[in-house]
């Protein structure tokens, strides 16, 4: 029997047939409202009449370009679009087609960089604990979410790894923020030196950790540090903003509410919004200066980079979100989501921590409130509560504890930016109800 192989070999998922703003349907009948954006990714929630006009007018004009051959217009335009709407000189622009491959070619390039620079030991990349790059070889390698890693372990690159910025589980009660911050960034200082920082290629880190961790934001003045080491060491700070960039917290790159500029940023996700896989490499000009200067060719490529339909989704999608001014909106509607969270379950016993930055909030689940004890991981609480969400007409984005309970397990939440604060009261209704059924499921 020919099969369409699923990520769950034994379990095929239910078929969807039809999306419309907040809502999926299933071959079934099922209507869910899509509280996650699927992965955060549906920004403007699905079938957006402007955005499926504009991939229909690219399709009719030059559905294809190979760009060894040609570039195009629009890929042009988002070019510029998208360089000339982030923080300071990262003007240069990089167009794949989805988040693994942003991180694969912001790898490369930085690499590229080093050895243009005449710098052929550099070699390591530094990336943080339990974090989450991609999935391809080189983006697993950088990542440190270790269930994801374990068997590929023997085909990966080394990396040195730091904590993450995690303050709900890592911050000692009573230590003051600035302290826990210090701590974090003389650990990447340690860490820099002990490599040797002539050594080092770059360190990589989510500006507000998405899935992984679920929508956990950096404590202030946290990336203004990683900045400073980075400057001081000469080395290359890569921002990976697949899951937060492009609106999801309230700002069109999530780094310019740290104030700082990486030299690299990796796009995904929210960047077309999942009306066409598409994701980018957002680069510094003294970056691209070097390697024009030197070889003058960047030393990568893919088939479809820089596709023009992919690249009219996400122009229009980019220019919807200006128009109908959704930054703006992702703040104020995350701010009301976190609130109705807070009224909700801010006593509940199992829900530790709700936290997050605009449109990307998270819910971590403990079994003890006091002492952060999380569930036993056997458990399975998140697949419970996306199982029961489901039935109960909602998708939710879950990730599991780990057994040494270094984080709980927890549910993230990426409605689009068009939703309404009724659609958000919805929200956290089913979720309730979906919670009290999966702790009852597992009990
Ligand atoms: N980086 C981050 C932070 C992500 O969340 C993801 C996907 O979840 C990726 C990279 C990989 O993106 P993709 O699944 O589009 O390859």
């Amino acid at each position: 029997m020919t099969q369409l192989i699923h990520r769950n070999l034994r379990r095929t998922p239910p078929t969807a047939v039809c999306a419309f703003g907040m809502y999926m349907r299933d071959k079934d009948g099922n209507t869910y409202m899509d509280a996650s954006g699927g992965a955060a990714v549906s920004s403007l929630g699905h079938s957006h009449p402007d955005v499926l006009a504009a991939m229909q007018a690219q399709l009719k004009t030059t559905a294809y370009a190979h760009s060894g051959f040609f570039t195009t217009d629009v890929a042009e335009e988002l070019a510029h679009r998208l360089g000339t709407d982030a923080p300071g000189d990262l003007n240069n622009v990089y167009l794949v087609s989805g988040g693994s491959e942003a991180i694969e070619a912001a790898m490369k390039m930085a690499r590229q960089y080093c050895v243009e620079n005449g710098e052929t030991q550099r070699r390591v990349f530094i990336a943080r604990k339990q974090s989450y790059h991609g999935n391809t070889l080189g983006a697993l390698a950088l990542g440190g979410n270790e269930a994801r890693r374990k068997q590929f372990e023997p085909l990966l690159m080394t990396v040195a790894r730091v904590s993450p910025c995690y303050e709900y589980r890592h911050r000692p009660a009573g230590q003051d923020p600035a302290d826990y911050t210090a701590g974090l960034l003389d650990e990447l200082e340690r860490t820099i030196l002990d490599a040797g920082p002539q050594n080092v290629i770059g360190f990589c880190a989510e500006p507000v950790v998405g899935a992984t961790l679920g929508a956990v934001p950096a404590t202030p003045g946290y990336f203004k540090g990683v900045r400073a080491l980075c400057d001081k060491y000469g080395i290359l700070f890569i921002a990976d903003e697949v899951m937060c960039g492009m609106g999801r917290t309230g700002t069109l790159y999530a780094v310019e509410q740290e104030g700082v500029v990486p030299d690299i940023v990796a796009l995904g996700k929210g960047l077309a919004a999942g009306y066409q896989p598409i994701g980018a490499v957002v680069v510094r000009d003294h970056v691209v200066e070097r390697l024009r200067n030197g070889s003058g060719i960047f030393q990568h490529g893919h088939t479809y980079n820089a596709h023009p339909v992919a690249a009219a989704a996400a122009l229009a999608v980019q220019k919807i979100i200006k128009r109908d001014c959704l930054l703006g909106a992702a703040t104020v509607r995350g701010t009301t989501l976190r609130r109705m969270l807070r009224d909700a379950f801010g006593a509940h016993p199992h829900v530790g921590d709700i936290r997050g930055r605009g449109l990307l909030v998270g819910l971590e689940l403990v079994q003890d409130r006091d002492t952060k004890r999380p569930f036993d991981p056997d458990l399975q609480l998140h697949a419970a509560v996306k199982e029961k969400a489901l039935g109960c007409g909602l998708m939710v984005y879950p990730m599991g504890g780990t057994a040494d309970g270094k984080r709980g397990d927890h549910i993230l939440l990426a409605p689009p930016f068009i939703a309404t604060e009724a659609d958000l009261a919805q929200i956290v209704a089913r979720l309730s109800d979906a919670l009290t059924r999966a702790l009852a499921a597992i009990a």
